[in-house]
């Protein structure tokens, strides 16, 4: 007997300006996810506001059918400055997807009080207390950065230069 498939999985982006883009239909959330995820590392190439993983149960008529998975805003990232950061404001969760980048912000796990934030190329993390103010520690680390002469890319280089820079400021 051959598997009914019962639920597909859509993930869809919307360029600025409105227009929706369909990535197609699967049938396993990890597919969908891979398919979407491909696609937002080339986000500041396309110009995207928003992304979204829907799940329709097939053959269902009206809105029931539908039920919104996961829905993300695109913005500036505050370390690379790529348009490539997408932020889960129901999650709150954000990352950065462009390539060597991958600046973060995810509640904490256990204290849901506590924000965290990091940007893996030089193993940071710092704790905050709202999502507006790691997005400032973020943004700081990006100003530093840019300070340093160094760009996101350059992981290598960006690891040195960021441990002079936090030893040289973080002493007080
Ligand atoms: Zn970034």
């Amino acid at each position: 007997m051959v598997d009914d498939v019962q639920r597909i999985f859509v993930p869809s982006v919307i360029e600025e300006g409105g227009g929706t883009i369909g990535l197609g239909c699967f049938s396993s959330e990890k597919i969908a996810w891979d398919v979407l995820r491909a696609l937002l590392k080339k986000s500041e190439e396309m110009l995207l506001t928003d992304c979204s993983v829907i799940i329709w149960d097939i053959d269902r008529v009206g809105q029931d059918a539908m039920t919104v998975l996961s829905t993300m805003e695109c913005k500036d990232c505050p370390v690379c400055s790529r348009r490539t950061f997408w932020v889960d404001l129901e999650n709150f969760s954000a990352l950065c997807h462009g390539s060597a980048c991958s600046a973060w912000i995810e509640e904490n796990t256990v204290d849901h009080e506590i924000i965290d934030c990091g940007w893996p190329a030089i193993r940071y993390l710092k704790q905050s207390k709202s999502i507006e103010e790691a997005v400032k520690e973020l943004y700081k680390l990006g100003d530093r950065l840019k300070a340093a002469g160094v760009s996101a890319q350059e992981a290598g280089v960006a690891e040195q230069m960021m441990k002079d820079h936090f030893n040289e400021s973080d002493n007080d």
